[in-house]
Order: structure tokens, then C-alpha cells, then sequence
């Protein structure tokens, strides 16, 4: 019997339920359960009768747990979500750091550590705390090419979220990430409010209501659950067709981490991030005032700049995404916004001065938004106040419109030629490359992107919708099918895509199979599948066939 370490119960549910649909014979301990349960499962693992348990970290390390293990034969200990165990990881759980006790208690019982997430610094404190020094690596590559990779310039996000679903996912299942609690609770109102079916998933909610939308999203179709980063870990549900962020993620970690819910069922899905320098003053303000020690506030502000290279590369976004991670990306992936719509640049050395010099006049103490009014020579109340229709810099960048200096701007702080004051109130301040700009020994390349029409960018990169796809083949039996799994998952009480993924029931679709034989080469229908749902797919089958 190999032994599961899982931070989240839903998880355990989640990956034990589709095991034992596979004819595996897996169990959970944990919480959510009576003491008359856990001790089936109990009598279950000591009479061999079990391949896999799972248990939450806190659950194993309690001494009974530990007991019970010492007295039957453990193949294996496997970690899963290893990264938990990173203290500056963005799903850090304090009870991971207490799994060195199986090393002391169990030495000589193989242990495993897995994620799905994790740069050279995480993997090398995995392998430091859970004490795995000398252990093999096995590092797959981190590309999930299905997932087409788009960043916009923040205006107005809600409505572009809006036209993103409409034009490309109606009807879809998506996840919405937002910083706050309370932009969450009003986006997915906005969305209802919008006939879109969205619901609200952050850890200020009961939860009874927290389960209950996580279950209509796994269960349901089409569901949209918009939510904090609370949401999320352990949702292996496969046709998650898109994920959005509304505001900037942590770091590019929790980007990839959070974007590749997407698409898990290998079906085309998108990635959606709309990205405002305002976002870079909060998560800049989180970092200093956050009680971290000095080392880590320092990592952290690596991170968040390298998630705002990202968001500003005029290079293939999967390229710099996988380069972060280590691996090695061709220049071009073909699958992501400045792949399919290339961002044209503009030499603007004369531009970044007349910003940079606008900062130095006006004191290094303002944001952006006062800053642009000053460049382009706007009139209102606080130029008045402090007299900034005075300074030289005043009216001198009118060539500009005022959201292409907002561009500017953004690039300034992402290229590191401006820095952000997070100890005052967030204002613009000079730093030392600044100097090289203002000496004119540097040059300064901007993506032209302010102006770009995102009408025109959304359509270029539109992909077919890929849930219509199989119909048009066979619309009856792929209805016919999916009419049958929903049935199948009621009956079992099983999320459907436990059932079969669509991307079974697309190559069901697809080759018309009509022996056990031929269905059971298809992937996804393993042999305890076949045994139970076969007959009753194949019946379907030459239904539509004869029809
Ligand atoms: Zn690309």
C-alpha cells in the first residue's frame, strides 16, 4: 500500500473517486469524516485489502497515524503538492514542514515528492525540508501547449472580461481570479447580472456555500466560479476551458499554477490576464509591508518583476513564462498574443527622458496618472495646488495620447528605469538606470501596444470554440454521450468528467468504435471502464451508425 500526503480534502474526493473508477483500490482518512468511517478504512489497510490511502499532513502526523503505519507493510510515501512545503510559496502549509518525522520514523521506506509548480529555488527547498538530499529529479517540461497565453492593457476589465466570454466562451466552464474578497462578490454579481451563471468562491464565505459552488462548477456544466486564490488547489476538473485574471497574480508561479487549471483535458483553452501598473503598486505595497523577513520580501520582489517582464515582453509570452521555470523554449510558440498578433516597437529615448524628467521635476513623489496629466498639459485642481503647470516638463508630451504615457509609464517601471515608492503612497521615483536615460547612453525600445485596437487582436487569435467541435460531426451521438455520462456521474455521484473526459467521448465520436475491443483502445477507457460503461457506449454508437 503506498501512502497519498494531500492538503485538501476535496482533492483526496476528487482523486479517489476517479482511482476507484479505474478499478484502483484507493481510500481517504480525514476530517470530514465519523469515527466509524475512518476505521473501515482502518480495517481496510490492515487486512491489505487497500493499494492507495490518503491522509492530510496533519492527520498523518498525529501519533496514532503513525502508529497504524509502523504496523503494515508501507511501500511507498508520496507527497503530493510539494511545493506546500515552500515558506514563500503562495499555498505555503506549516503542516508540511512536520513530514521529516516519516524520514526519522520510516527511513527505510522510499518517499516521493511531487508538484506541478515549482522553480529551481522551490524544488531546492522541497528537497531541503522534506530531506529527499541525493534523491533522482525528474522534471518534465512545464509546456501546456493547448493553453494560448493573452495579456491586455487594463481598461475597463470587467467589460473586457464580458466581450473575452461572449466572442469566445459561451457557455463555458471558467475560473475568474480577483485579488480582493469584495471584488470577487461583485464580479460575479456583475456577471449573473450579465446572464452569465458565475459564482463567488473566497475564504470569507461559510463553508457549506464554499463547497456548494465548488460542487455546482465540478458537477454542472458552463458553470464561471470567480475567486481569490482560495479556489483552486486540487480542482482537477479537465474541461476548464479558460482562466482570467482580473488583476495581476502573486507571481508568475501562481500564474502558471493558476492558469494551467486550463485545459487539463488537453482541448484548446485560453489564458486571460488584464494588467495595470495600479496592480504593481499594491502587490509592491503587500511585499513591504508583509512581515516576512528581509530575505524573503526580497525574493518576492524578484518574482513580482518578473511576472511584470512578462506582462510587458514583446517576446513570445510562453517563451519567457517556460525560461523562467528552466526549460527551453523555442522563440516562437504560435499559441499566444505576440506570437499571433505581433507587438510592433518604437525607439523612444526622447520620451523616456521627458517621463523620467518629469518625475525628477515634480518631485519623485507623485503616481502615474498626475504624472500624464503633467506631460500632456492637463489643467485640474492638484496642478493647480502644487503648481505643476510651472514646471518645464508641463504640456511637453503632447505627441503622446494619455494612455499611451500610461503605456510608457508601465514599461519605464517594468524595464527598471523607474521604481515604485511603496513606503509613501506609491509614487514614481528615479533609481539608478535611470541616469543612463536621462545621459541618452540608452536606449529605450516601447511596444507599441496603448494604441493597438484589441478588437481586431481578440479576432486574430480566436480559437474555434472547442466544445462545438465534435457536433458538427455527429451532433446526435456527441449529445447522446454526454446525455448518458451525466446520468451515469448522478448515479455514481461522481463529477461527470470522472465518467469519461470530453476528450474520450470526442474520439468516441470520432472513430465510431464497434467491439469492446476497438473502445477499449480509446484513451481514457481503461479496462474497468470498458467493463462497466462499455456495452452501453457501444450501444449508443450503433445506434447513431444504423441511423
Ligand atoms: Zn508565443
Amino acid at each position: 500500500m503506498g501512502v497519498v500526503v494531500s492538503p485538501l480534502i476535496a482533492l483526496m474526493q476528487d482523486q479517489v473517486g476517479a482511482l476507484r473508477q479505474n478499478g484502483i483500490r484507493a481510500a481517504f482518512v480525514n476530517s470530514s469524516m465519523t469515527g466509524n468511517e475512518v476505521w473501515q478504512v482502518i480495517l481496510q489497510a490492515q487486512g491489505g485489502e487497500l493499494d492507495l490511502l490518503y491522509m492530510a499532513p496533519e492527520r498523518i502526523l498525529m501519533e496514532s497515524s503513525l502508529d497504524l503505519l509502523s504496523r503494515i507493510p508501507v511501500a511507498l510515501f508520496a507527497i503530493d503538492e510539494a511545493h506546500c512545503v515552500s515558506q514563500w510559496g503562495h499555498d505555503f502549509r506549516p503542516d508540511y514542514l512536520g513530514l521529516t518525522a516519516l524520514v526519522d520514523r520510516f527511513p527505510g521506506i522510499p518517499r516521493l515528492a511531487l508538484t506541478a509548480t515549482a522553480d529551481a529555488p522551490t524544488r531546492s527547498e522541497i528537497v531541503k525540508r522534506l530531506r529527499l538530499e541525493g534523491a533522482r529529479q525528474f522534471i518534465a517540461g512545464f509546456d501546456r501547449p493547448n493553453i494560448c497565453y493573452r495579456v491586455t492593457v487594463k481598461d475597463n476589465p470587467r467589460q473586457q472580461l464580458k466581450k473575452f466570454l461572449e466572442s469566445e466562451h459561451v457557455g463555458d466552464a471558467g475560473i475568474v481570479y480577483c485579488l480582493s474578497r469584495a471584488k470577487v462578490e461583485e464580479t460575479a454579481a456583475w456577471l449573473v447580472g450579465h446572464g452569465f451563471k458565475a459564482l463567488p468562491y473566497h475564504a470569507g464565505l461559510n463553508n457549506a456555500l464554499r463547497r456548494q459552488n465548488q460542487e455546482r462548477f465540478l458537477f454542472e456544466s458552463g458553470i464561471i466560479v470567480v475567486a481569490t486564490i482560495a479556489f483552486g488547489m486540487g480542482i482537477d476538473k479537465p474541461d476548464v476551458r479558460f482562466v482570467a485574471h482580473l488583476d495581476l497574480p502573486k507571481s508568475l508561479e501562481a500564474y502558471y499554477q493558476e492558469t494551467g487549471r486550463a485545459g487539463r483535458d488537453g482541448l484548446p483553452a485560453n489564458a486571460f490576464l488584464t494588467y495595470g501598473l495600479e496592480d504593481v503598486v499594491i502587490l509592491r505595497k503587500f511585499i513591504e509591508q508583509s512581515q516576512a523577513e528581509e530575505r524573503i520580501k526580497l525574493i518576492e520582489k524578484r518574482k513580482l518583476e518578473s511576472l511584470i517582464g512578462f506582462c510587458e515582453t514583446v517576446d513570445c509570452r510562453r517563451r519567457v513564462l517556460l525560461s523562467y521555470f528552466g526549460d527551453n523554449p523555442p522563440p516562437t510558440c504560435n499559441n499566444c498574443d505576440t506570437c499571433l498578433d505581433p507587438v510592433a516597437t518604437w525607439e523612444g529615448l526622447v520620451v523616456a527622458q521627458k517621463a523620467l524628467s518629469c518625475v525628477f521635476r515634480t518631485g519623485q513623489i507623485f503616481g502615474m496618472v498626475h504624472l500624464v496629466d503633467v506631460l500632456t498639459g492637463k489643467k485640474n485642481e492638484k496642478i493647480t495646488r502644487f503648481g505643476h503647470h510651472k514646471v518645464s516638463t508641463f504640456g511637453i508630451g503632447k505627441e503622446l495620447t494619455a494612455s499611451q504615457w500610461r503605456s510608457v509609464f508601465r514599461q519605464l517601471v517594468a524595464g527598471g528605469y523607474l521604481e515604485v515608492d511603496v513606503e509613501g503612497h506609491g509614487g514614481l521615483r528615479l533609481c539608478e538606470s535611470s541616469r543612463a536615460v536621462l545621459r541618452g547612453e540608452q536606449v529605450v525600445y516601447f511596444r507599441r501596444d496603448a494604441d493597438a485596437p484589441r478588437e481586431r487582436k481578440s479576432k486574430a487569435i480566436r480559437t474555434p470554440s472547442p466544445v462545438s467541435s465534435p457536433a458538427t460531426e455527429s451532433p446526435g451521438l456527441w449529445e447522446a454521450l454526454r446525455a448518458m455520462r451525466l446520468e451515469l456521474a448522478k448515479e455514481h455521484a461522481l463529477p461527470p468528467y470522472i465518467i469519461f473526459h470530453d476528450a474520450t467521448l470526442r474520439e468516441i465520436v470520432s472513430t465510431m468504435p464497434t467491439t469492446l475491443e476497438e473502445l477499449g483502445k480509446i484513451h481514457g477507457v481503461g479496462t474497468r471502464k470498458l467493463k462497466n460503461y462499455g456495452a452501453q457506449v457501444l450501444q449508443l454508437v450503433m445506434a447513431f451508425r444504423v441511423g
